[in-house]
């Protein structure tokens, strides 16, 4: 089933489902950017909705290194998750394991082999010096499906793949940004909202799991290769989604 458009929901709809929402979490490129930049009315947002007392969590599958950064400097926001859910980050503590900690060397090995497999060349992330679990190679425009194709050959070797826009990630176990979030968040899955953008998103749309569930506009074409889809979507894609659901929870509240 397609995910209800956000601006279909009515004022009264959106008080009940939205209303008791106490913090979002939010994937970061290709949701809280565009082009290749942070959208500054984002940054905005973001710290009106800290001010109103939703707390704004990045889940995000750039490294733990970049996500404090993005932390440290976001207003209002004291937390983000890391590398698809392998870590919680707060600004100058240790990283927090919410994954087994995984062997980089062994996972970049065999992703090679996949690759080369399938004549892929894979490049690993230049941002790959500030992981700490997570093994992930520049995505430079490979199809859904040319991605998609390479996972029978991963799971061959007991490895799992996922993609964001930017990246492509391999992992020893199944990566799950929204199992982490529930082991981290502190409060009831009920009182948050998720929204994301990819395929590295799937976890933050598991039906049961949270209050709102929430796609930008990019989901709908990649419906095919989502693990899990959200039960709603905005109507502009990258952070304009972002920005309409932000005015909605700032709207819904009591
Ligand atoms: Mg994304």
């Amino acid at each position: 089933m397609d995910p209800t458009p956000l601006h279909q929901l009515s004022a009264p709809e959106r008080a009940r489902r939205f209303g008791a929402i106490r913090l979002l979490a939010t994937d970061v490129d290709g949701t809280l950017t565009k082009g290749n930049g942070l959208d500054p009315e984002v940054v905005a947002q973001i710290a009106r909705l800290c001010a109103r007392g939703i707390e704004v969590v990045p889940v995000s599958g750039r490294p733990a290194g970049e996500v404090q950064g993005l932390v440290r400097y976001l207003p209002g926001v004291r937390r983000g998750i890391a590398e698809n859910g392998q870590v919680e980050v707060v600004p100058d503590r240790p990283v927090r394991w919410l994954a087994e900690a995984s062997d980089r060397p062994a996972i970049h090995a065999l992703a090679l082999e996949i690759g080369a497999d399938a004549g892929l060349e894979l490049r690993i992330t230049a941002d790959d010096r500030f992981r700490v679990g997570d093994v992930a190679f520049e995505r430079d425009g490979a199809s859904d499906a040319a991605l998609a194709a390479l996972i029978p050959a991963t799971r061959a070797r007991d490895l799992f793949l996922t993609w964001s826009n930017v990246h492509i990630h391999f992992t020893t176990i199944s990566p799950d940004k929204g199992a982490a979030l529930l082991s981290a968040a502190g409060v009831d899955g009920h009182e948050i909202a998720t929204i994301g953008d990819a395929p590295n998103d799937a976890g933050l749309f598991v039906a049961g799991r949270f209050g709102a569930t929430i796609g930008t506009a990019d989901v709908l074409r990649q419906r095919a290769v989502m693990p899990a889809m959200p039960e709603f979507v905005t109507e502009s894609t990258e952070s304009e989604g972002f920005l309409e659901l932000a005015r909605l929870l700032l709207g819904a509240q009591p």
